[in-house]
C-alpha cells in the first residue's frame, strides 16, 4: 500500500483542488507529509486576552474581548469589504472582511450586544489600526469549538491564503484533520535503541504536540526529539557520502620528505606554530594513506595558512607530482607567487605564475611546462580551472580562501587529474564549528587556533564623523613612526557606482589631508588597469607609500606586516566577518596595531551590535558564532556566495548546537559499525535516508564541495 503520507493534498477533506493548489504555490505543501511537516513557527497563549490599546505597530498575533458595535460595508467591486468596529472599555479597532461578507455579517446580527473573541494580526491602513480577516467568535460559541488547549501554533501564511478564507484556525483544523487521518500509519523513523538512549518522545507524540501542545513541556519534548531526528538524518547522510567517496576514491601516496620541503623549511626565520605544525601532520598523513585528501583548514586571519599550503605543496613535489595553488584575487595569487620564489631562491623548484593577464606568449610557455611536468607549482586565479590548462600529474590543490569559489569551480579543479588530486580548502572567514559540521559534515577540518608569536592584540575603536580630524592626526602620528595605513571602502554590488564615487571622493580628501610629498597615497580599486592596481599595490607593499586607499574587494588576504592602521569607512556597511577580515590585514607586525571603524551616525541595531563586538573582541570564531546568531545561517559571508544555503525544517543551526552534537555523535558510532549502512538494523536509517533524498533534495551534492 502506498505510503499514505505521500497522497496529494487536495484529498485532505475541506481542502479539494483550488485550495490545494493554493497551498502548493504558496507554501509548497502538495503532499500530506508537506502539511503534517508545516510546523508553528511560534506558538501564542490563548488564555491571555489584551486590551485593544495594548496594540503596538509591532505586535504580532494577538487575541481580542469586545463587543461589535458597527458593521459596515465599505467599497465595491473587487474592494468590497466588511468593516466591524471592535470596541472594549479601552478603545476600539476595525476587523476587514473581504471574503464571507454574508455569513459573518449573520453572524454579528445574530449575536448582536454579546461579546466577541478576536484573534488576528493587526496592521496599518490608511493610518488606522485594523486586522484583516480575524477569527471571530462570540464568547458563548468560542469555549464550544476551539481546541481545547491554551497554547496555539502559529503557521507562515501568505496574504493570497488569509484572502482565500485560510485563516491560522482554518489551518489548524486542516491539521488536526491531517493528523487524525494519518497518525495510526505514522511509523516511526528511529530505532528503539536510539529513542531510548537519547531520551526522545516517539514520533506520534511528537507530530501531534507540535501542532497541538498539550503544555509547554510536552511541546519542549516535541520540538527536541525532531530538532535531534532532522540534524541526526542529515549528518547521517553527510558522513555516509564521505564514507562512499572514501571507499570509491584513492589518492596518489605522498610518503617522502625530501629536499624541496627541507630547502623551504630551513631557510624560515621563523619558528613554525605549535598549530602550523599540527596541521602539517594531519596532511602529510593524508597523503600517505592511499585515500584522497579532503580537508578543510580553518584559521583566523594571519595565522599563517599559506606557509602550511605551500609546505604541503613541496611535499607533493618532493614526491614527483605538481600541485596547485588557487586564490581568489589576481594581487593575492600574485603575492603568494612572490614570497613563494623568495622562499625557494636557489633551489630547483619551479613556480609559475597564471592569472587573467598572464600574456600570451607567456600562457604558451606555462600550457608547455605544465604538460611536460618542468612547472611544479602553479599559483593562480580562477584562470588556473580553465578546461585548456592542463597538468602532468597533479598530485595536490589548495583553493584559499574557498568563500569567494563557486561550489561547481571547486569540482571542476577535482577532476583535471586522473586520480583526484589531495584537495585543501582554506578558509579565513572562520565558520562556527557547528555550521562547518552541517556543511561541510564530509570534509576533514584542522584548525589553526594559534597566532604566530609576538602579536600584540589589535586595538579596535569606532569614530564618528566629526571626529576625522582626529583620525587623521593619529594616522600621522603612525606614520611619522614609520608604520603605514590601510583605508578602506565598502564595495557593494548594487551601488557600485556609488561606491567608487565614495572612493574617489575619500582619496582626493587623503591627498589634501596629507599632501605630497611628505606622504605618499597609493589607490587600489577594481576599475583600474592592472598595470596600475599592480604599480600602487606594490608602492604600499614596499612601504613606499605610506596610504594605501582600497575598496573592500581588492585585498582579501594582503600582507603588509609594516601596516599598523586599518580605517574602515562606512564600517556599518560591512559584515562581521568581513570586518574582522580586514582587520586582520593589521597587527601581523611586531608593533602595536589598530583599527578605527568610521560610522555614521544613525546606525540600525544590528550595525551597532557589530560595531561593539568588532571593539569588544580580536577572536575570530567568537565573532563568526555572533554572526550566525545574529543572522542566520543561510546569510552567513560565504555560506550564500557559495550556494550552501541550508533549508532545515525546524532547527536552528545556531541554537541549537548540542542537539547537532550529539546527533552527529550519535551517526558517527552507527557509521563506525556499519559504514554504507548495509546490514539489516540499518534498513530503518537506509529506508529514511532515501527519502529524505526524495522530498528534501539537497541542493548542492555535498560529495562534490571540496
Ligand atoms: P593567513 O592565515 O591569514 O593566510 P598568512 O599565511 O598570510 O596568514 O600569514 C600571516 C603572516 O604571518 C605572514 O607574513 C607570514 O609570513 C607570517 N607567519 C606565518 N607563520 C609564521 C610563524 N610561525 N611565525 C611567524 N610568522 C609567521
Ligand atoms: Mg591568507
Amino acid at each position: 500500500m502506498a505510503n499514505i503520507l505521500e497522497q496529494e493534498i487536495k484529498f485532505l477533506p475541506g481542502i479539494g483542488e483550488k485550495r490545494g493548489n493554493l497551498l502548493t504555490k504558496e507554501l509548497n505543501i502538495s503532499t500530506f507529509r508537506d502539511m503534517l511537516y508545516t510546523f508553528p513557527f511560534k506558538y501564542i497563549d490563548r488564555s491571555k486576552v489584551y486590551a485593544i490599546s495594548e496594540i503596538e505597530p509591532t505586535t504580532a498575533y494577538i487575541q481580542l474581548r469586545g463587543k461589535i458595535t458597527e458593521a459596515r460595508i465599505e467599497g465595491n467591486g473587487p474592494g468590497k469589504r466588511l468593516v466591524c468596529t471592535l470596541r472594549d472599555s479601552s478603545g476600539s479597532i476595525d476587523l476587514v472582511f473581504f471574503q464571507g461578507i454574508k455569513w459573518i455579517s449573520e453572524k454579528v446580527t445574530k449575536h448582536k450586544g454579546d461579546d466577541f473573541i478576536v484573534f488576528g494580526k493587526p496592521t496599518e491602513f490608511n493610518g488606522r489600526r485594523n486586522i484583516v480577516h480575524p477569527e471571530m467568535d462570540p464568547v458563548s460559541e468560542s469555549s464550544r469549538d476551539s481546541i481545547p488547549n491554551t497554547m496555539v501554533g502559529v503557521y507562515s501564511s501568505t496574504d493570497k491564503l488569509r484572502n482565500s478564507g485560510i485563516s491560522i484556525k482554518v489551518f489548524s483544523k486542516f491539521q488536526h484533520t491531517l493528523l487524525e487521518k494519518v497518525l495510526p500509519q505514522i511509523k516511526e523513523t528511529l530505532p528503539d535503541n536510539i529513542i531510548r538512549r537519547y531520551n526522545l518522545c516517539p514520533l506520534k507524540y511528537a507530530l501531534t504536540n507540535i501542532h497541538f501542545p498539550k503544555d509547554m513541556v510536552s511541546l519542549s519534548h516535541a520540538q527536541h526529539r525532531l530538532k535531534f531526528e532532522e540534524l541526526f538524518y542529515l549528518q547521517l547522510s553527510l558522513l555516509k557520502q564521505k564514507n562512499i567517496r572514501m571507499a570509491a576514491e584513492c589518492g596518489q601516496i605522498f610518503k617522502k620528505v625530501g629536499t624541496a620541503f627541507n630547502y623551504c623549511y630551513s631557510h624560515l626565520n621563523f619558528e613554525l606554530t605549535g598549530a602550523q605544525k599540527k596541521v602539517i601532520k594531519e596532511i602529510r598523513s593524508d597523503m600517505a594513506s592511499g585515500k584522497g585528501m579532503n580537508r578543510l583548514l580553518q584559521g583566523d586571519v594571519g595565522s599563517g595558512k599559506t606557509l602550511v599550503a605551500f609546505l604541503s605543496a613541496l611535499l607533493a613535489v618532493d614526491n614527483g607530482a605538481q600541485a596547485c595553488i588557487m586564490a581568489p584575487t589576481e594581487v593575492l595569487a600574485i603575492q603568494h607567487y612572490k614570497n613563494f620564489i623568495k622562499l625557494m631562491e636557489g633551489s630547483n623548484v619551479n613556480i609559475a605564475l597564471l592569472t587573467g593577464s598572464t600574456k600570451k606568449k607567456e600562457r604558451v610557455s606555462i600550457d608547455t611546462g605544465l604538460r611536460e611536468g618542468s612547472i611544479d607549482i602553479l599559483v593562480g586565479t580562477h584562470a588556473v580551472i580553465e578546461d585548456n590548462v592542463v597538468f602532468k600529474n597533479l598530485g595536490f590543490v589548495v583553493i584559499d580562501e574557498q568563500h569567494r569559489f563557486g561550489v561547481d569551480q571547486r569540482a571542476r579543479l577535482r577532476f583535471k587529474s586522473g586520480i583526484a588530486p589531495h584537495v585543501l580548502v582554506m578558509t579565513a572567514t572562520p565558520i562556527p564549528r557547528t555550521l562547518a559540521m552541517t556543511l561541510y559534515g564530509d570534509l576533514d577540518v584542522s584548525v589553526i587556533d594559534e597566532l604566530p608569536p609576538g602579536r600584540k592584540p589589535i586595538q579596535t575603536l569606532a569614530l564618528k564623523e566629526s571626529q576625522r580630524y582626529k583620525l587623521y592626526e593619529f594616522i600621522k602620528k603612525e606614520i611619522n613612526q614609520g608604520h603605514q595605513a590601510f583605508i578602506v571602502y565598502p564595495l557593494i554590488k548594487e551601488s557600485e557606482t556609488m561606491d567608487y564615487k565614495n572612493l574617489e571622493e575619500g582619496y582626493l580628501n587623503i591627498t589634501e589631508n596629507f599632501p605630497a610629498p611628505e606622504y605618499i597615497t597609493a589607490v587600489v580599486h577594481g576599475q583600474q588597469k592592472n598595470e596600475n592596481k599592480q604599480y600602487d599595490m606594490e608602492l604600499f607593499a614596499k612601504g613606499r607609500a605610506h596610504i594605501l586607499v582600497a575598496t573592500s574587494v581588492i585585498e582579501v588576504g594582503v600582507d603588509v606586516p609594516n601596516a599598523s592602521v586599518m580605517v574602515i569607512e562606512s564600517a556599518e556597511r560591512f559584515g562581521l566577518s568581513q570586518l574582522h577580515q580586514l582587520r586582520g590585514r593589521v597587527g601581523r607586525g611586531a608593533e602595536k596595531s589598530y583599527c578605527i571603524l568610521m560610522t555614521g551616525y544613525k546606525l540600525s541595531k544590528e550595525s551597532k551590535r557589530r560595531i561593539e563586538l568588532m571593539c569588544a573582541t580580536n577572536d575570530g570564531f567568537e565573532l563568526a558564532e555572533e554572526d550566525l546568531k545574529m543572522r542566520g545561517p543561510g546569510d552567513l559571508d560565504g555560506t550564500r556566495q557559495s550556494g550552501l544555503a541550508i533549508d532545515l525544517k525546524i532547527s536552528n543551526i545556531a541554537k541549537d548546537s548540542l542537539i547537532l552534537n550529539t546527533a552527529r555523535n550519535a551517526a558517527e558510532e552507527i557509521l563506525a559499525q556499519d559504514p554504507l549502512l548495509e546490514k539489516q538494523e540499518s534498513m530503518i536509517f537506509k529506508r529514511e535516508l532515501q527519502l529524505l533524498k526524495e522530498t528534501t533534495p539537497i541542493e548542492i551534492d555535498y560529495s562534490k564541495i571540496s
